[in-house]
């Protein structure tokens, strides 16, 4: 039995007026899913429990099979292990931006002017960052540059006891207000100042001010974690996974639960994603690799409810449902493979909030040769709302999923 996840990211919505008070699910075209619906177990599933961020990186744990409140290390451990970075158990690593600051004034009156300098190119950034590594780095701590403006710190032994500010949320204000708290915070925050030093007049900054583009002329260090000790997914549930997502933090919990991250060229985590690359991806560890259980991660329905894009959401649904879904069970079906899909968003991210929430999404389990379930089926949050399968646990849906 060959099992497919497919990840609709915060497509889960409310009604919309516009829409006729349709969700955006319930409003797209997805002749596939509305074919799979009435064969399929349809429900509800709580994915982040109460107290828990109501973040992608928790939610996925979830559906993954891993208990959030047990299993949460912060994002900065999971986009190491994305950016193939082995860690120790006493490592402690940091999400390390780099940031535009206002220049005239001293270090701690400067204002934050962009969280990711102007999206900064991979290339730039890397150069930069080799320069803090090496002025600032040393046995204990090493920076690792990753893509854009999303660099990694890895400090041994270095303190979880921290209280350390997203950069993206004090945009044009004075950075004195939100210094480093708590132990070890004094070498964050003198780390940050010297990077200034090495960033400011590097020449990468000189040629990005000649183009009119911001200097990425600090570090901002923030997201503490550890390394994730997670249970192997293929000694829990017995099957061989592979996760395909252009997300790294998705990309880190598939790797750090021992299954095998595909990349996909072109693969951009909004709407125009490269769909068919991972389809084709997705069919070939099933049919050629003859693996088992395969994670379709798609970012574009959250993009567009971040955006409020409500055009985008559907289409992002739609190209979803023709370009993933169609050709994985077309390939399935062809070789009369049997097989199992789950369809789930990891939460809702509504148009009208531009945020997560942590409200349960729908979810459908669809199984080849079912017989008729019900021809009323509709995978929506309505319907799945008026049914009576409920999963509080969300982690408890794979067990569900992966039962025989
Ligand atoms: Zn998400």
């Amino acid at each position: 039995m060959k099992h497919i996840v497919v990840l609709m990211d915060g497509a889960a919505d409310e009604p919309i007026l516009k829409l006729g008070n349709m969700t955006p699910l319930e409003y797209a075209h997805t002749p596939n899913i509305d074919m799979l619906a009435p064969y399929s177990q349809i429900g509800r599933v709580k994915t982040i429990p109460e107290g828990c961020a109501k973040g992608s990186d928790t939610a996925n744990l979830s559906v993954l099979g891993y208990n959030p409140k047990e299993f949460y290390f912060g994002r900065s451990p999971l986009e190491a292990l994305s950016m193939g970075v082995s860690l120790k158990e006493t490592d402690v690593t940091f999400r390390t931006n780099v940031v535009t600051l206002s220049e005239e004034e001293a270090y701690e009156n400067k204002i934050i002017l962009d969280h990711s300098a102007d999206e900064i190119s991979t290339e730039e950034a890397r150069e930069l960052i080799e320069a803090v590594q090496k002025e600032l780095g040393d046995k204990v701590r090493t920076f690792y540059p990753g893509v854009s403006y999303r660099h990694l710190l890895v400090w041994d032994k270095g303190s979880t006891e921290v209280n350390l500010i997203p950069p993206h949320d004090i945009l044009d204000q004075r950075i004195a207000a939100y210094k480093p708290q708590g132990a070890g915070s004094d070498l964050i925050w003198e780390m940050m100042k010297k990077s200034y030093n090495v960033l400011n007049n590097h020449p990468i900054n000189e040629a990005r001010r000649k183009k009119g583009l911001k200097p990425a002329n600090s570090i901002w260090i923030w997201g503490e974690g550890t390394k994730p000790m997670l249970p192997l997914f293929e000694e829990k549930y017995d099957v061989k996974g592979a996760v395909i997502s252009a997300v790294d933090l998705i990309k880190g919990i598939g790797i750090g639960a021992g299954m095998t991250s595909i990349d996909v060229e072109g693969a951009t985590g909004n709407v125009h994603t490269n769909y068919k690359g991972k389809a084709d991806a997705a069919i070939k560890w099933l049919i050629d690799e003859d693996k088992d259980f395969v994670y379709v991660h798609l970012e574009g329905p959250d993009e567009c409810g971040h955006r409020n894009e409500l055009d985008n959401k559907i289409k992002a649904i739609e190209y979803i449902d023709q370009k993933i879904i169609k050709p994985i069970i077309d390939a399935l079906e062809n070789r009369s493979i049997p097989y199992k899909m789950l369809v789930v968003p990891d939460h809702p991210t509504p148009l009208r909030l531009r945020t997560h929430t942590g409200d349960p999404v729908p979810f459908m389990i669809y199984e080849s040769g079912s017989k008729l379930v019900n021809k009323d089926n509709r995978y929506t949050e309505n319907f799945a709302g008026s049914t009576d399968y409920y999963i509080e646990e969300g982690h408890t849906l794979m067990d569900v999923f992966l039962s025989k």
